[in-house]
């Protein structure tokens, strides 16, 4: 596909999620959201407030052509490795001990599997930059982070000096704020896609994890998959993300069972979205040339499973005990799913070591 038809798409997507929005969110607040192109070649997106916290809302969403372009030939590049590799059967060794991967090809070509996998990720980039602006996160950031920047960029910035301290916490828990509410909504929105066919909202569903990986791996660039003690820098890196968001998915989906009609225990959710993740994960190995010892930070195991970033996610544990009444009573909308939050359980995990 050519790069001109691939902003094309882009372009009408968006542009029909902006306009529903506006009606839905906006209109009845006299705010207004836009939604804006940059032709700067970086692979990057933004979310930017201009009003006031107490004025309606002025927002404004950018998306880089160049994030557009990368992540089409990143997803295409994906669903090539996966079709002419992990389809064949010695690659079920690797995946020992879970289900069989949804039937893909029965449903999809390559080419609409890599069309509807770049849909999900991107509508998922910009539902996590609306997630910024109604949650109010620019403010947020400025209350106790004591940032001064009115604008969220999704690149890491290079030019600036690497974030530490609690302006590093509140950038990375409100990273992860965002993971949180653009998870959610992209759910619904398959939900309300494929509503008349379960079968099919199990593929896409693995196809939406595989979209979010490449995602998340495709914002951290080069940085180092390493744990850290505390938080370092705006975002967090693409293991924690992944760590984070799938358990959401599975007890999203787990609750909403009844309610949608799916058919998927929980048992079925947790191997689909390990599957999708582990797919994911190898093909990012394939492209950086190193292997699954070599780097198993890579790998999905669970939060209690990674001793070795207990010490950074206390931190965000705190950071986000400290921020979210404000944050929840500052957000414009909401609802409880689309917040970030931890039980008991996960708090006394991560405090055992
Ligand atoms: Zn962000």
């Amino acid at each position: 596909m050519e790069d001109i038809k691939i902003y094309e798409i882009a372009a009408q997507v968006l542009s029909g999620i902006t306009d529903e929005l506006n009606a839905n969110i906006y209109a009845p607040l006299e705010g207004v959201l836009a939604l804006t192109w940059s032709e700067v070649p970086k692979f990057n997106a933004y979310a930017k407030s201009k009003s006031d916290i107490d004025s309606p809302p002025d927002h404004v969403i950018c998306i880089h052509y160049e994030l557009v372009r990368q992540l089409y030939r990143d997803v295409e590049s994906f669903c090539d490795f996966y079709f002419n590799h992990l389809t064949k059967s010695e690659w079920e060794a690797f995946f020992d001990g879970l289900d069989d991967a949804p039937p893909l090809t029965e449903f999809f070509t390559q080419e609409e599997c890599t069309y509807n996998m770049f849909v999900g990720a991107l509508t998922f980039i910009y539902f996590h930059e609306l997630g910024h602006l109604l949650q109010q996160h620019g403010y947020i950031r400025q209350k106790f982070g004591e940032s001064a920047e009115t604008i969220i960029n999704e690149c890491q910035m290079a030019s600036k000096s690497t974030l530490k301290g609690d302006a590093a916490s509140v950038s990375h828990v409100t990273e992860l704020c965002a993971d949180f509410y653009a998870t959610t909504k992209c759910l619904y929105e398959l939900m309300r896609h494929f509503q008349d066919s379960k079968e099919e909202l199990r593929v896409v569903l693995f196809i939406f994890v595989c979209g979010l990986s490449c995602v998340f791996h495709k914002f951290s660039g080069s940085a180092p998959y390493t744990p850290t003690e505390a938080p370092i820098g705006t975002h967090p890196n693409p293991s924690i993300r992944m760590e984070f968001n799938l358990p959401h998915i599975y007890e999203l989906m787990d609750l909403i069972a009844v309610a949608s009609g799916h058919s998927m225990s929980r048992r079925d959710l947790v191997h689909l979205c390990r599957r999708a993740s582990d797919s994911s994960s190898l093909y990012q190995m394939a492209q950086k040339r190193v292997d699954w010892g070599y780097n198993n930070y890579l790998s999905i195991r669970g939060i209690p499973n990674r001793p070795e970033d207990h010490s950074y996610l206390k931190h965000i544990v705190i950071t986000w005990d400290e921020i979210g009444t404000l944050l929840k009573k500052r957000t414009i909308g909401g609802h409880e799913f689309d917040f970030l939050s931890f039980t008991q359980e996960f708090r006394d995990q991560i405090n055992r070591n």
